[in-house]
């Protein structure tokens, strides 16, 4: 199971009710901050997320609706918080600019108390932990080296307690190693093999994080039957001239690239201010039922059997 949290879903500027892009996305205690749009320093407090454990960002591209809130996180990162350092993974050219808004204007040549590493990102995996990996895949969008990413869950075979009853399986370490896929003799000398007490490998959850993207072709294969699209719709298909021209999205036609991948969950983001939230709703419902337009502060749970939503305690 992944989780999602929005920090800003507007596009280009934010509006009175929208912060510029910002997502969080969690993994039992991995954290990755997703964009980081202008202000998401106090969308992270006002969410109630905190800042531990923040220290792995992930850059969609390098546009300032997406980078400038990094001046003001990194600041109050090397001032207050109790956080060692943090990482950066984007494109050549989305890291050359964060590099000069960083060093060039936050540090100014000073040396930054906390380590800022920047990691350039090609295509494929970039993060590896022991039971979800992160990929980069490339997108199309104005300017060079814009990813997309894809959360995969590892697959994994279910213990089966009940096998592991009839067989006399003793709790403890001989189960621990069946379920990590090692035979084990158990005290009375018998030997046990995992296929004994595992069942069929079931699929791990994916959650797929497009940001702003001029184009649905290339990025088809990496959304195919994920368990939730997150992906830009800043237009309307009435200004799909428009959206063209500055390689954006319609409602319609993201809502088409879900349809046409399978895709269990659409989640849309990244708004133009001029459109009424209604209007984008409305106009991805008719061609994939069950879209959702995202609001800042929304939390889902992404997971095999569907998507949840988290309601705010208040
Ligand atoms: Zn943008
Ligand atoms: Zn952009």
């Amino acid at each position: 199971m992944f989780e999602i949290v929005f920090l800003g879903t507007s596009a280009s500027a934010p509006s009175a009710r929208r912060g510029l892009s910002a997502q969080v996305v969690i993994h039992d205690e991995h954290r990755f901050l997703i964009d980081c749009g202008e202000g998401t320093q106090r969308q992270i407090m006002q969410s109630g997320l905190g800042f531990k454990r923040l220290n792995r960002i992930l850059i969609t591209h390098g546009h300032l609706d997406h980078i400038l809130g990094l001046a003001g996180l990194v600041s109050t990162f090397t001032r207050w918080e109790a956080i060692d350092g943090i990482e950066i993974f984007a494109g050549r050219w989305a890291l050359e600019r964060i590099h000069d808004l960083l060093h060039g204007v936050v540090l100014r040549g000073a040396r930054s108390p906390i380590e800022i590493q920047f990691r350039q990102i090609q295509a494929g995996v970039i993060i590896e932990e022991q039971d979800f990996t992160i990929s980069a895949f490339p997108v199309y969008h104005r300017g060079p080296d814009c990813f997309g990413y894809l959360f995969t869950e590892k697959s994994r075979r279910p213990f089966l307690p009940e096998r592991a009853e009839i067989l006399n399986i003793p709790p403890g370490p001989w189960r621990r190693r069946l379920v990590e896929g090692q035979a084990v003799s158990v005290p009375d000398g018998r030997q046990i093999h995992p296929d004994q007490v595992l069942g069929l490998e079931r699929p791990g959850t994916r959650l797929v994080h497009v940001g702003d993207v001029g184009r649905t072709e290339e990025i088809e294969e990496f959304c195919r039957e994920a368990d939730a699209l997150v992906i830009e719709a800043t237009y309307l298909e009435e200004e799909a001239q428009m959206a063209k021209d500055f390689a954006h999205l319609t409602a319609r036609q993201a809502a088409s690239l879900a349809k046409q991948t399978g895709v269990k969950h659409l989640i849309l983001t990244h708004l133009s201010r001029r459109y009424r939230e209604k209007d984008i709703y409305t106009e991805a419902q008719e061609i994939f039922p069950g879209a959702i337009v995202a609001r800042d502060f929304d939390h889902y749970q992404v997971r095999r059997d569907g998507l949840l939503k988290i309601e705010a305690v208040t």
